[in-house]
């Protein structure tokens, strides 16, 4: 009989490609910075680029490609497109069928980046034993319709590699610093892309409240929204991921949701799906009333183990202090009797010795008038 071998195969070009570019981003960009070959004007490109291509992720690839949470002008979804790109993470294809998936499967066997694995498993690991043969395509039948998909899907290596790394090294070269364009806004910037998209995996997975579901493993956490464009409140997004927003609250730092939303006031983008707040507050309040009722039967539990076996031991000390008591009682009582009894004996030998002088007093008295008689006989 054979054994099937069923350990996973690893990737070995994700391998090389996830371990090599850090280094050559952080190493190289360390190196130009030291040889002073870095110019202001790279810095600036690199935040606008870093920002813009990480923005396409979770606006375009994520919220309009993976969820149609809205609709864009092709100008939008051209743009979503070709800067998602640049992030060297698959065409939207690729990314919205990983993405249904794990929205369908979330936390079972079937999710690709399950956090049941570990934490580094979803962050990196699910990539460097991602097998590309499994992918079917049949859950975004939807997007394979459009033609810029498809173009994208099938030249994916060649736009990325135009948008990720020539790209930037054609605009820095304008100011004469192409090399630092490559390395700092190309490699480096692509690599903090590819965390900043697997935090979203990881850390919204791990570190968090679960405000709307404890059923799901998505978090809500507003630190982890600010490495995310916004996606760190990832336990609404599981709950209701047809909303445009992540982040509900005015508040909460969702720069993506505010470009979605800035889109729509310029016509650019339209129909921005978002779930009544009735419906959030149910299920806000359904998760509270869940948190109370466990609250309760821990209380009781705690009444049970604790509190019951504290009380019955504190009724025996205090039946046992009434019955000292009563024993005490009866014998002060006892006492009292022995000492009343002594009283009546003394009192009675009182009686008796005074009767007894009085005898001998008379007796007395008696012999002296006898004796004072004879004497004056005698005289
Ligand atoms: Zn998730
Ligand atoms: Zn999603």
């Amino acid at each position: 009989m054979h054994k099937k071998n069923n350990s996973p195969k690893i990737n070995w070009t994700n391998v090389i490609f996830f371990t090599v570019t850090p280094i050559i981003g952080i190493a190289g960009t360390i190196l130009l910075c030291s040889f002073g070959m870095v110019k202001w004007q790279t810095w600036l490109f690199f935040g606008v680029y870093a920002f813009l291509t990480s923005i396409a992720m979770t606006a375009g690839y994520h919220r309009l490609f993976s969820h149609k949470a809205y609709k864009a002008s092709f100008i939008v979804r051209f743009f979503m497109v070709m800067l998602g790109s640049a992030g060297f993470l698959g065409s939207a294809l690729e990314f919205a069928t990983d993405h249904r998936d794990h929205h369908r499967y979330a936390d079972t066997e079937k999710d690709l980046y399950s956090i049941n694995k570990g934490f580094w498993y979803a962050h990196i690991g699910w990539i460097l034993y991602l097998d590309l043969s499994k992918r079917d395509y049949s859950n975004v039948k939807d997007l394979t319709s459009s033609a810029l998909m498809r173009f994208q899907h099938k030249h994916f290596t060649a736009v990325a590699t135009f948008m990720g790394f020539v790209f930037p090294m054609l605009i820095a070269a304008l100011w004469g610093n192409a090399l630092a364009g490559l390395i700092i806004v190309g490699c480096l910037r692509m690599v903090m892309n590819h965390h900043s998209t697997f935090f979203i995996n990881s850390l919204c997975h791990w570190s968090g409240k679960q405000t709307y579901s404890e059923d799901l493993s998505a978090r809500d956490n507003w630190l982890t929204a600010l490495v995310t464009m916004g996606e760190g409140f990832h336990n609404f997004h599981h709950q209701f991921p047809l909303d445009y927003r992540n982040g509900i609250r005015y508040f909460h730092y969702d720069p993506t949701k505010w470009l979605i939303y800035g889109l729509s006031k310029i016509g650019l983008a339209s129909h921005l799906r978002r779930v009544s707040d009735h419906k959030i507050l149910a299920y806000q309040l359904r998760v509270e009333e869940e948190r109370l009722k466990q609250q309760h039967q821990q209380n009781a539990d705690f009444v049970q183990q604790k509190i019951e076996p504290l009380k019955a031991h504190m009724m025996g000390l205090i039946e046992k202090i009434l019955r000292l008591e009563a024993e005490l009682a009866i014998l002060r009582n006892k006492k009292i009797e022995q000492v009343k009894e002594q009283y009546q004996t003394h009192k009675h030998q009182l009686q008796d010795y005074l009767h007894t002088i009085k005898i001998a007093q008379q007796e007395l008295n008696e012999s002296l008038m006898n004796w004072r008689r004879l004497k004056v006989t005698r005289v």
